[in-house]
């Protein structure tokens, strides 16, 4: 049986579209997804909306409308946009569905039962915005700093906690274990040396709202909404738990590392199912200078930029300019050069020799001569599987240039066609650009599957499910007889 990959998206909030920051993470998921296909893991790869919540409600009765029916058309806008992205996703998974409200209630009262969840009273501040609890020293002149429009709620109220306390020393130790957890490792590190200054219990119900899944043990209460979305990841897999759980990887922001490497391990420790393999931490974008929001109205819109530019153009600016676990400027003038650079230039200079050379020997081919760069193959496949994308692509993007440079040091354009040093010169030169160039649009399937897969076509050697980064493809000289001058693969944008 194939090894499985199993990764996820945060479940985005349903109260709003996705801006370029869930793009960013969905582009992560998908693109590592991808790869893992072509490695032949069996693959699963998960997103969806967090609909029970306060915010869905406000923004639901803002537009006069039933909730429910608010709900069914921001889930239809989220896949509309993951399917205009080309994001593969296995499971899209809406919180409000009947077999995600099962298993919450299920581990709630597991939890309950094992004493692990235990009844209170909250007395304090809690955020609207980010639907959390506050201290006194979260909070600046008594604001939240992430939503200084909001005001601070005081509430007192019967409330379910969970005895986060007890998992303290189990995290430690599960933390020392498993190095790798978080990435990148400064992450990691935030979050284990919050854990060691010692750890609260959480509330994880409300008495007050009243759209959410209600606690088996206490109809009058919901259950809160981070307990509530994490378990979205389990969601997906009832049907085969023991074959894809645990997750191998989700991909979420900083803003919700806390909740996902320490709440979230410790939560399904109580309910006896094992922890993820890793987190991989993206970090904020700010645009042109300044942080993206509403209020300042420079939300970046995926949709609009794909419309305007392309996805492919924004996928590889979001790789390349951000690192995971980075912050960065979204800078529009540089994502143009970047696109320029790398997709138009480089991989179109290859591709276009290859058809010149092709068209200028086709007929006189003779023999194939398989020869690539495996030290390139063999870095790119160390990149991914450390989730580097940045790196990976680098390294793909450094392999065609080399290529480049070969076929520049070899000069084909001076050698005679009626000489006996054409047959041997020329024939290498040509195979060694198709096998190379094969094996870098193969590296980049996972980023653009789309214009590789037409790459692929135009070289005579299509894309088939069962291609591998590592095969030895025997290329037949007859696959030549396809090759036609046609249009760039990416148009060049400005001057
Ligand atoms: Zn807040």
């Amino acid at each position: 049986m194939a090894d499985k990959f199993y990764i996820t998206t945060p479940i985005y909030y349903s109260n709003d579209v996705p801006h370029v920051g869930h793009a960013y993470s969905s582009f992560i998921a998908d693109t590592l997804a991808y790869y893992k296909r072509l490695e032949w893991f069996d693959v699963k790869f998960s997103t969806g909306v967090d609909e029970n919540s306060q915010k869905v409600v406000e923004k639901a009765q803002e537009n006069w409308m039933d909730v429910m029916q608010y709900a069914d058309m921001m889930a239809t806008k989220h896949r509309e946009l993951w399917d205009n992205s080309w994001i593969r996703y296995t499971d899209f998974v809406r919180t409000t569905e009947p077999r995600h409200r099962e298993l919450v209630q299920k581990v709630l009262q597991k939890s309950f039962d094992n004493g692990d969840i235990y009844e209170g009273v909250y007395n304090g501040m809690y955020c609207v915005g980010c639907e959390w609890f506050k201290k006194e020293s979260d909070l600046i002149n008594w604001r939240c700093p992430d939503h200084p429009n909001k005001e601070i709620q005081h509430l007192a109220e019967k409330n379910y906690f969970f005895r986060l306390s007890k998992y303290q020393d189990r995290l430690l130790e599960f933390y020392a274990n498993n190095p790798d957890f978080v990435k990148p490792r400064y992450k990691f590190n935030e979050i284990i040396e919050f854990v060691k200054w010692g750890l609260e219990d959480f509330s994880v119900s409300r008495e007050t709202n009243k759209f959410g899944i209600p606690l088996p043990f206490d109809a009058d209460q919901v259950t809160y909404v981070w307990y509530d979305a994490l378990f979205n990841y389990v969601t997906y897999c009832q049907e085969d738990e023991s074959k894809w759980w645990p997750a191998d990887v989700h991909v979420i922001g900083k803003d919700i590392i806390r909740f996902h490497g320490i709440y979230w391990p410790a939560m399904l420790w109580s309910a006896w199912y094992e922890a993820p393999h890793n987190l991989l931490v993206t970090g904020y974008l700010t645009l042109d200078g300044q942080k993206i929001s509403k209020s300042i109205g420079n939300v970046i819109s995926p949709a609009e930029y794909i419309e305007e530019y392309s996805r492919d153009m924004l996928l590889l600016y979001l790789f390349m300019g951000f690192p995971i676990g980075e912050d960065g400027d979204f800078d529009r003038a540089q994502a143009i050069l970047m696109y320029n650079a790398k997709l138009s230039n480089n991989l179109w200079n290859l591709l276009n020799r290859f058809i010149a050379l092709s068209l200028k020997l086709w007929g006189t081919i003779t023999w194939d001569v398989w020869k690539v760069w495996n030290e390139k193959i063999e870095l790119y496949q160390s990149c991914m599987n450390d989730y580097n994308l940045r790196s990976a692509l680098e390294t793909a993007f450094e392999y065609a240039s080399e290529i480049n440079k070969y076929v520049d040091d070899n000069t084909p354009w001076k050698i005679s066609i009626d000489t006996e040093e054409w047959t041997k010169n020329l024939n290498d030169i040509l195979f060694i650009l198709i096998s190379n160039l094969r094996k870098i649009a193969i590296m980049l399937l996972p980023f653009f599957d789309v214009k590789m897969r037409e790459l692929l076509s135009r070289i005579g050697t299509p894309y088939d499910d069962t291609l591998t980064l590592t095969e030895n493809l025997s290329i037949d000289p007859s696959v030549f007889h396809v090759v036609e001058k046609g249009e760039p693969l990416y148009m060049r944008i400005g001057k």
